[in-house]
């Protein structure tokens, strides 16, 4: 007899706690993807999102972890869109892990982003500032190159005695060295997810984001917000919420854990989005699971 059907749901309506924005050392998180899973179990999270930039390299070994330790693990990536003028984050969730065409758009932000790095590099020359581009890839350990890793590599070689002065000095959006990424028009990336049979939602709307571009988004068939995240204070919280009311849209949350740097060490965990929102995402994507 079947478990489930359209009328009975698959999904067990028992809360659980989840973390649905975390980042491995797939992209620039400090944990190892089992190591993410070993301390979710061990925080009691039931249901985890790994979000890498631009990856989902991290999935394979996660998977395993995961199996062992009985976390359930939702497919997911965050990618940077063009919107107006402005570089948005995404988190797309649910979508079939292996998609071909989502696969090659996520190679080429990965290559644009080595691009990207080389460019700052360039300009920290400019600068006076000799940095090697071996210790930035050391550093990125995968394939996934970012700010942060061209921070760490500037801390090594002495050019600044903190991680945050790198961006405060030179690697910030107003600083010297920054490049602008080449980002993909939002509508690109949400057809992409979509055709993968994966939802979208809107990264922590709360940094710097006004209505009016979360709006564009919503028309260009944006499924979703995260409500709850680290940088939202609980009038941000409120003010989302209502916006994905308003608009029938998902709610998401997660700690954007990255094991160092803007978001500390012990976030992971502690931005469980509301075990209802968890359950209707769930049942809005066609990959729930990563499948075994
Ligand atoms: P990228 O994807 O290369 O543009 O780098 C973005 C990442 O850099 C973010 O996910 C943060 O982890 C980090 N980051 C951005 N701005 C700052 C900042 N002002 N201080 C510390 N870390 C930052
Ligand atoms: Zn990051
Ligand atoms: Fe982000
Ligand atoms: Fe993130």
């Amino acid at each position: 007899m079947p478990r489930c059907s359209a009328l009975i749901p698959c999904r067990s309506p028992s809360p659980v706690r989840a973390d649905l924005h975390t980042h491995t050392t797939a992209s620039d998180g400090r944990l190892s993807p089992p190591g993410l899973v070993e301390k979710a179990a061990l925080r009691g999270i039931e249901r985890l999102s790994i979000t890498d930039h631009d990856t989902v390299a991290a999935y394979p070994l996660a998977r395993i972890a995961a199996q062992r330790l009985g976390v359930a693990l939702l497919p997911g990536v965050e990618l940077s869109v063009q919107v107006d003028d402005r570089d948005i984050h995404l988190l797309a969730y649910g979508f079939d892990l292996a998609n071909p065409a989502l696969a090659t758009a996520l190679e080429a932000y990965r290559r644009k982003r080595v691009e990207r790095a080389e460019a700052i590099v360039d300009r920290l020359a400019g600068l006076g500032h000799r940095l090697r581009l071996e210790r930035v890839h050391y550093h990125a350990k995968g394939e996934v190159v970012g700010r942060p890793h061209i921070a760490k590599a500037m801390l090594e070689a002495g050019l600044v005695s903190t991680f945050g002065e790198a961006f405060d000095r030179f690697l910030g959006t107003t600083a010297p060295a920054y490049e602008p990424k080449t980002d993909p028009p939002a509508s690109e990336m949400l057809a992409l997810v979509h055709a993968a049979g994966g939802v979208t939602v809107l990264a922590h709307p709360g940094i710097a984001l006004d209505e009016t571009i979360a709006a564009m988004l919503v028309a260009d068939g944006l499924d979703g917000v995260e409500v709850v995240h680290p940088a939202h204070d609980p009038m941000a919280e409120r003010r989302w919420a209502a916006f994905a009311a308003r608009h029938d849209l998902l709610t998401t949350g997660g700690s954007d854990y990255h094991g160092f740097g803007t978001f500390a060490d012990d976030s992971f965990g502690r931005y469980a989005p509301d075990p209802a929102w968890v359950a209707r995402l769930l049942g809005a994507v066609a990959h729930p699971d990563v499948s075994v």
